[in-house]
């Protein structure tokens, strides 16, 4: 059943890190900002009231289990595959509670976003940029703002 090789195993790897973009993405959007008042949507709000991040592996402990809906994708295709997908989405989990962590502390190593989405997110719009790693599905689905309507010149 189709290849399982050295470049199954790369390509399931990698293509976790896309797929991990996309669940973040819509997991931040429509589960911790659901309207309903689920326990991770309250305790989402309460992030955003403390603005604060947790440890690197308290955010990491935290964003595990999203990824449980989607983490097997990789078995559909083979054994092989479905492992390294597996790994690549727990090495993804890794690198957004990384950024995450980033992103609250020290928002200039997020190098690659200028400003910094999660740090506007948390600020001036809060209803857009949604993503931590990177604003490409924000930008797809319309809901990223590079800064807030009223420039926050008021205080
Ligand atoms: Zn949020
Ligand atoms: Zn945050």
């Amino acid at each position: 059943m189709g290849a399982t090789g050295p470049s199954a195993i790369v390509i399931a790897f990698m293509l976790a890190f896309p797929a991990g973009t996309l669940v973040e993405y819509v997991l931040h959007r429509f589960v911790l900002h659901a309207r309903s008042r689920t326990f991770i949507a309250r305790r989402h709000r309460l992030h955003h009231k403390s603005n604060r991040a947790d440890s690197l592996w308290g955010d990491f402990r935290d964003f595990l289990p999203g990824m449980t809906p989607f983490c097997w994708f990789g078995f559909l295709h083979s054994t092989t595959a479905g492992l390294a997908f597996l790994v690549g989405g727990v090495a993804y989990v890794f690198l957004l509670a990384l950024v995450h962590t980033l992103s609250h502390n020290r928002p200039r190593l997020v190098f690659w976003m200028r400003p910094n989405s999660h740090v506007l997110h948390h600020g001036e719009t809060p209803r857009h940029n949604f993503g931590f790693v990177t604003r490409f599905w924000d930008v797809v689905f319309g809901t990223y703002a590079k800064q807030g309507t009223g420039r926050g010149t008021t205080t």
